[in-house]
């Protein structure tokens, strides 16, 4: 890839068509195959943008009621979510402690096996 293929990579994002990109670069685009591709994937992404502005979305009818009743419940919402992340620490640090004591006792296991084996 040459100096004029990461230059025109970099600039197709901000202009609408290729002769935008100026003289040098909008020639080096009509010789070079792949920024010719480039060019061509950001056409397609404009075009299909573009058609986006027709599509019209409806908000489902209880969203509002729905938005005001978590705004309205906000504080209850941020304490509940600290719960939650209390339990998720309780729980963690419980399986650190068992994942502790499995390894203590699998520790105390080859100490046992290799003293039962010297001692033989
Ligand atoms: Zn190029």
């Amino acid at each position: 890839m040459s100096t004029n293929c990461t230059v025109v990579r970099l600039r197709l994002p901000g202009v609408d068509s290729v002769d935008d990109l100026g003289e040098r670069l909008a020639g080096h685009v009509e010789t070079c195959l792949t920024c010719q591709a480039e060019a061509a994937r950001y056409r397609t992404l404009r075009h299909r943008l573009g058609g986006l502005s027709k599509v019209t979305l409806r908000a489902p009818s209880t969203l509002v009621p729905s938005l005001v009743f978590r705004i309205e419940h906000s504080d209850e919402e941020a304490a509940s979510d600290r719960g939650v992340v209390i339990r998720r620490a309780a729980i963690a640090a419980s399986a650190a402690a068992g994942a502790a004591v499995a390894a203590t006792a699998g520790t105390i296991i080859v100490i046992g096996l290799r003293r039962a084996h010297h001692a033989a």
